[in-house]
């Protein structure tokens, strides 16, 4: 849930200012079966605890899968074993797996609603998390668990998710982002110093975070989440999982 640059080394991101783009067209700058590294990218490259998208490059007829991403000092998109590599100075054409995008986008949303809710309503702050596409957890230092807290976490995102609250992004210089009191909460001791510009994800009316993540427009589009479980993990350590519909 940290806020991250349009950036990483030779590689543009062209994801965080358009989160529905799933195909571009790039020059390969590097390549091997470690990884390929393009001029641009819409792959969303992991964080956040957000998995990295798939999907494919295509050139001269023929398409190498894309598995997964390493962040170096550039982006590296890791072909599926076997697959032909384009060489360097080839231009391909990029292509997300949109299916899995938007479930990661919808899955990613969740977790904001949750963690939006559980402070607003129960004071707890997130610990931890990981997601999958239509799985999650959210760890948080919620001291106690009321009686039938299950049940009322899950009506009280759904609530949430009824009320179709818009998702905006955008950014802001630092430390205008400073002064929100919920980028605060969140991100005081996530932010590494030398990022001037902070990316802001805003559910409006809800929750506020600074945040690297793709989303979804409006909470509606995550569809009805179900809280599968809510685990002891310790004193004052709770772990809610969440799933959500195929759509
Ligand atoms: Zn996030």
């Amino acid at each position: 849930m940290t806020a991250s640059d349009e950036r990483i080394g030779r590689t543009a991101r062209l994801e965080l200012s358009n989160q529905r783009l799933t195909e571009f067209e790039a020059l390969v700058l590097e390549a091997s079966p470690e990884g390929i590294v393009l001029d641009r990218s819409a792959f969303y490259p992991g964080g956040g605890g957000q998995p990295p998208d798939h999907g494919a490059l295509v050139f001269d007829g023929v398409m190498c899968r894309i598995v997964g991403a390493r962040k170096g000092d550039d982006l590296y998109l890791l072909p599926a074993e076997g697959d032909p590599i384009p060489g360097p100075g080839t231009r391909v054409r990029g292509v997300v797996d949109q299916g899995r995008r938007f479930e990661l986008m919808r899955t990613h949303s969740a977790l904001h609603v949750l963690s939006g809710v559980v402070f607003r309503d129960f004071g707890a702050l997130v610990t931890g998390g990981n997601m999958d596409p239509l799985s999650a957890r959210l760890d948080f230092n919620l001291e106690t668990v009321p009686e039938g807290f299950r049940d009322d976490l899950e009506r009280l995102c759904n609530q949430e998710v009824l009320a179709d609250r818009a998702i905006e992004v955008f950014s802001l210089p630092r430390q205008e982002a400073m002064e929100i009191p919920d980028i605060i909460r969140t991100a005081t001791n996530l932010l590494p110093p030398e990022i001037e510009v902070v990316r802001i994800v805003d559910i409006v009316g809800l929750d506020t975070q600074a945040d690297g993540g793709t989303h979804v427009a409006s909470t509606a589009q995550i569809g009805e989440l179900t809280v599968t479980k809510v685990e002891n993990k310790g004193k004052g350590f709770r772990r809610v999982r969440i799933s959500l519909p195929r759509l």
